[in-house]
């Protein structure tokens, strides 16, 4: 299909100091959790974007010296002239597609924790280190500084050796440059520290010594954390912000603009932030300065794109999570296939992986981190091996996501649903506040499927082992889901609890299939992700008085991996939710729950006319445990309850393998490289 022409502004071609995006899509540096242990992946995770038509793409951060070291999490390095080749491998990867590959220079200061080198912290000004207690950073003295400068260039230079197009300079999200550049982190009273134009000192000369290693071979960029949303106390927009782009603006080729204060904040949820959240950020930036700007906002839609371009906001549409959701967003676009594109939820399950230091994942791109590891391509599937006729039970995203991938391979698939709509889960998760962008894993699927001729759909089609037996399919596979459990097992209880008989129990099933709720609820969260703080927030604006109980030490604790813990708290403080951690359940009467303290072991009592079970689910295989042994597969939640991530890839894993040779299907493990040379029993190197 050719390009609407109303999206050709979107492919111009950009100039970047010394070197011309071949269009305005720009996949900004974002973490993959593979670093420099996994080159390999690294180089096809990155080459896979610029296949897909990213006109940018970038690296994850990548340190510059062992003093910047974030051990356990995955981060590239450019400390010698081994990393310089290994990256060589990411940048002739990214220019295979005609794309420029940038490299984001990274140094933490207080946010290293150094424990991988033993290396002494460093920042602007002594203060406790940012995740490691009771570790403290040292403040850098003048020849620190001078020193830190020789490691920043050199490392540019190694930038430009391995084959980078632009390269950063990384006064963003906290880290170094911009400890120095903030009133709350810089307390120095020489020539670094006071007032702005003193603060901006370091940022300008490292600009100045980027530009010297780099010459004209390279673009030098700078991404600046524009505000740090503490308001005036802190580097705001308004303020520092705006007169940092004042002193700096004409100086690097282009400006990268992100918040700072938090993740949380740069790359902030669906839940918390709609598409182009940043705009106003961006917009001024792009005020005070003739060189090109960046900024994300979870782009997807391309009328949203072209509006930013058009209206002055930005050069380039930046992305992260959208390129990560769908690597072939752009050349979808460019092939007027924008109705295909796999739109990002904005649920930060990719956040999440980054967080526990495990390789990138996404909600809705299963192929995402396995381009090299498991040869996944986004857009390609292997074609069928066979005629078998495949029927799949239960529509939600592992049902979907297997018709779907079975169907691109062309396999006959039958895809059964008891409900009225496609969906699963998703109906009702997607109903919860700000969690409507979720419902987009269906419509991607059920859309796609749509276009098929080799995928049918039933619905109101509850099937039962008898009808399963009727469809005479060679293979069935059960995505039957799983159901909210009423018995209190949970993260923080093994065994079922002792609950009273005639109990006013709820569990989210009943809330989603329109119980009526008192207007007092009592919700005990043994789950910790979205749910029981999603619920409460639910009820909370809809005038419930809600008191939450759980075993953690906050609201919906797990979802700090998401970067959401900050945003969840302020919102339900703020809606008056009464709270009580650190409780354990012991027993449920009919209108009274004990709980024991987990550090005292001191019980007590809350009464409740209706009490809220958000603990763990059970699947919901009986259908698979009545059909003949080995005549079913299961995936998704009927296998293990899991997140939506998780099913969506067991369905996409199933698909990706059915036929195939077991044999063939061992993934690729990067290996750490043996380094026997030189190296004598019993001596120490
Ligand atoms: P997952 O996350 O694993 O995809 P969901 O709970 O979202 O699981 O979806 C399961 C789907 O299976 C639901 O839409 C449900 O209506 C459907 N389902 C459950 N049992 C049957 C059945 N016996 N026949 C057809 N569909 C079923
Ligand atoms: Fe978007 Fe969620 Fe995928 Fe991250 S994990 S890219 S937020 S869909």
């Amino acid at each position: 299909m050719p390009r609407n022409p109303r999206y050709d502004i979107l492919f111009e071609p950009v100039s970047i100091g010394p070197v011309t995006a071949p269009n305005r899509f720009y996949q900004t540096p974002h973490a993959t959790g593979m670093g420099n242990m996994k080159p390999n992946s690294s180089a096809a995770l990155r080459a896979i974007k610029a296949e897909g038509g990213w006109g940018v793409v970038c690296t994850e951060y990548c340190s510059i010296h062992p003093t910047a070291d974030e051990t356990p999490y995955a981060y590239l390095t450019l400390w010698d002239d081994d990393d310089t080749e290994q990256l060589a491998l990411t940048s002739a990867a990214i220019h295979e597609y005609g794309s420029l590959a940038g490299i984001e220079l990274w140094h933490g200061g207080f946010h290293c924790n150094n424990r991988g080198t033993r290396e002494v912290a460093l920042a602007p000004s002594a203060v406790s280190a940012e995740f490691v207690y009771p570790a403290q950073v040292r403040e850098m003295d003048l020849e620190d500084i001078r020193t830190f400068r020789r490691w920043h260039r050199d490392a540019a230079v190694r930038a430009m050796q391995a084959g980078f197009d632009i390269v950063y300079v990384y006064a963003g999200h906290d880290y170094l440059p911009f400890q120095f550049l903030s009133p709350l982190t810089n307390r120095r009273s020489d020539k670094y520290g006071g007032s702005i134009e003193n603060r901006a000192r370091l940022l300008r000369e490292l600009i100045e010594d980027t530009r010297e290693a780099v010459g004209d071979r390279c673009a030098v960029a700078v991404r600046l954390a524009i505000d740090e949303l503490h308001g005036d106390s802190g580097f705001s927009s308004a303020g520092d912000g705006r007169r940092t782009i004042e002193l700096l603006g004409e100086m690097p080729d282009m400006w990268d603009i992100a918040l700072g204060g938090s993740l949380g904040n740069d790359s902030c949820s669906s839940r918390f932030s709609a598409e182009g959240y940043q705009e106003k950020y961006a917009a001024i930036v792009k005020s005070h300065t003739s060189k090109p700007v960046v900024n994300v906002g979870r782009f997807t839609s391309p009328d949203t794109m072209v509006g930013q371009i058009k209206r002055g906001v930005q050069d380039f549409i930046g992305a992260a999570r959208p390129s990560i959701a769908d690597p072939f967003l752009p050349s979808k676009i460019d092939q007027g296939l924008e109705d295909q594109i796999r739109e990002c939820i904005g649920c930060n399950i990719c956040r999440s992986a980054n967080n526990e230091g495990a390789p990138l994942r996404c909600t809705q791109n299963p192929t995402m981190g396995e381009e090299w590891r498991r040869n996944w391509h986004p857009e390609f599937i292997p074609p069928a091996v066979s005629r078998d006729n495949i029927l799949v039970v239960g529509a939600g995203p592992a049902g979907l996501e297997a018709a779907l991938a079975l169907g691109r391979r062309g396999y006959p698939v039958t895809l059964a649903e008891a409900g009225s709509e496609l969906g699963g889960r998703l109906l009702f998760e997607a109903g919860l506040p700000g969690l409507q962008n979720w419902i987009r894993v269906r419509d991607y699927r059920s859309y796609m499927i749509s276009q098929m001729d080799n995928v049918e759909v039933y619905l109101n089609s509850e099937l039962d082992a008898d009808a399963v037996a009727e469809f005479d399919a060679d293979q069935v596979l059960i995505a039957t889901g799983s159901r909210w459990r009423r018995d209190g097992l949970g993260h923080n209880q093994r065994r079922p609890v002792e609950i009273a008989a005639g109990a006013g129990i709820l569990t989210p099933d009943d809330v989603f299939s329109g119980t009526e709720i008192p207007a007092e609820i009592l919700i005990y969260d043994d789950d910790h992700y979205f749910m029981a703080g999603a619920l409460a927030e639910r009820l909370l604006l809809a005038g419930h008085r809600v008191r939450y109980v759980t075993p953690a030490e906050s609201i919906s604790s797990w979802s700090v991996m998401t970067n959401e813990h900050e945003f969840i708290q302020r919102r339900l403080l703020s809606l008056g939710i009464e709270t009580t951690f650190a409780q354990k359940l012991v027993s449920i009467e009919h209108d009274r729950l004990t709980t024991r303290c987990i550090y005292s072991g001191k019980e007590s009592e809350q009464v409740f006319s209706c009490l809220l079970l958000v603990t763990s689910r059970e699947p919901n295989d009986q259908l698979y445990h009545q059909l003949l042994p080995g005549r079913a597969r299961r995936i998704g939640d009927c296998l293990v309850p899991s997140s939506i991530a998780d099913a969506i890839y067991s369905g996409h894993r199933f698909a990706r393998e059915y036929g195939e040779d077991p044999r063939q299907l061992t993934p690729r493990r990067e290996r750490a490289l043996l380094q026997s040379s030189g190296m004598q029993p019993g001596r120490i190197e």
